[in-house]
């Protein structure tokens, strides 16, 4: 269900205009380890069972084909990021013949990336991953005892070990000039602290390159309860980060939200509401199937799969399916709920997942997260403040330009 105030952006959103796409490839749909919380194999959606455990070499055929009618129909950019289940459990000759067939197409400009456990990697994953300028992620919780509490192997012994073993190949192949560094994600997780998570990412790790995941709750399956200790969470980590003098690390959400304080209304407002509607975001299964973006999969299963796939479909296709029309245009739109709010220009909404209401079965919601966002806005705006940006200018660039 669509706020009023982007159905007349909707008419930007059509085929002819959208110039670049990311696409959430499902090279596997199986994982080598079980973390509990888990929205993909444990969410509720179970559909995974259905489909093939691997991409296979005829889906391979029809991806090339599939891009190469977009680059046709004016995508210029596109960015793969290579997913799972856990990716690195397709045989090393397959996904290289993926990552070869995929640089081999000619007019775009094609990125990839891959987000993993890590604990597969091995010397022959980092050749792989330097020859086709692969950018790894790796998914951990912090320290052992943390991150052992949830990220557990099949036999519900910890990863933390084997996690740790593969981020250091990955920095000594960054040393060696093979490899971007590599980025990490965390949940965020209300029983942990989280300047100690900063601190061993940072400082024990060497990490720089962080990304924390607010969970995948609704207002269904949240509390109260959880949402304070969640604000708790997010302050501290942004103390961490804020006394942290070496300011070694780039932590998104907090990067992100600066550079929109930053931002003049007009460049900010223009790039959300127009730029973003010419670059789509899908995730491919391995069966080919075409869906909205991967973590809204348990909260709306039916529009996975909705009748488009890698096979036949254009991008034309995507663009008048009205079901990731409304996922995408969602997620580009600000909730009507946000109407009074100064930050809305900045925060928008929050996630499209975080702002879905089972009763209304709508995402016309603020996001459950909205006083931990703005608690979040007020302590980096006092930052930017106490570094010299002066008050008039934060207030004036947090304005909207646009009336929506
Ligand atoms: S801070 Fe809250 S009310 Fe303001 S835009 Fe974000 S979610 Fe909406």
């Amino acid at each position: 269900m669509l706020p009023n105030s982007v159905v007349g952006l909707s008419r930007f959103f059509e085929a002819e205009n959208v110039q670049s796409l990311e696409i959430v490839l499902k090279l596997t749909e199986r994982c080598n380890i079980e973390c509990t919380y888990c929205y993909y194999f444990f969410g509720g959606d179970e559909s995974y069972k259905t489909r093939a455990p691997t991409f296979s070499k005829k889906n391979v055929d029809h991806l090339v084909s599939f891009l190469e009618r977009c680059i046709a129909d004016g995508v210029t950019n596109i960015r793969v990021v290579l997913h799972g289940g856990e990716p690195l459990l397709l045989k090393k000759d397959r996904f290289s013949e993926i990552c070869e067939r995929l640089t081999s197409i000619q007019g775009i400009d094609l990125a990839l990336s891959i987000q993993t456990n890590a604990m597969l990697i091995d010397d022959d994953w980092i050749a792989i991953f330097s020859k086709y300028n692969i950018f790894v992620g790796v998914s951990i919780d912090g320290p052992e005892d943390y991150n052992d509490l949830y990220r557990i192997d099949k036999q519900g012994k910890g990863t933390y070990q084997r996690v740790v073993k593969g981020i250091d190949k990955l920095l000594d192949a960054n040393k060696d000039g093979l490899i971007q560094k590599p980025g990490v994600i965390s949940v965020i997780n209300p029983d942990f602290e989280a300047s100690v998570i900063y601190e061993h990412l940072t400082k024990h790790l060497d990490l720089s390159n962080l990304h924390f995941l607010y969970p995948d709750d609704t207002y269904s399956t949240t509390s109260e309860d959880k949402l304070k200790s969640i604000q708790k969470y997010s302050d501290e980590l942004l103390n961490s980060w804020a006394s942290d003098t070496a300011l070694s690390a780039k932590v998104r959400f907090i990067d992100n939200y600066i550079k929109r304080i930053q931002s003049t209304p007009f460049s900010r407002d223009l790039h959300q509401s127009y730029a973003s509607l010419r670059s789509v975001i899908i995730t491919v299964d391995s069966n080919g199937d075409i869906g909205p973006e991967d973590t809204l999969r348990s909260i709306i299963p039916d529009a996975f799969g909705d009748g488009l796939n890698i096979k036949d479909a254009t991008i034309s296709d995507i663009t008048s399916n009205a079901k990731l029309m409304d996922a995408w245009l969602g997620m580009n739109s600000i909730p009507s709920e946000c109407g009074d709010c100064e930050w809305k220009s900045v925060c928008r909404g929050g996630d499209l997942k975080n702002r879905y209401d089972e009763e209304s079965g709508s995402f016309n919601n603020k996001s459950i997260y909205c006083t931990t966002i703005k608690s979040n806005l007020e302590s980096i705006a006092a930052t930017l403040y106490r570094n010299g940006m002066p008050i008039e200018q934060i207030e004036k660039n947090v304005q909207c330009y646009s009336s929506s």
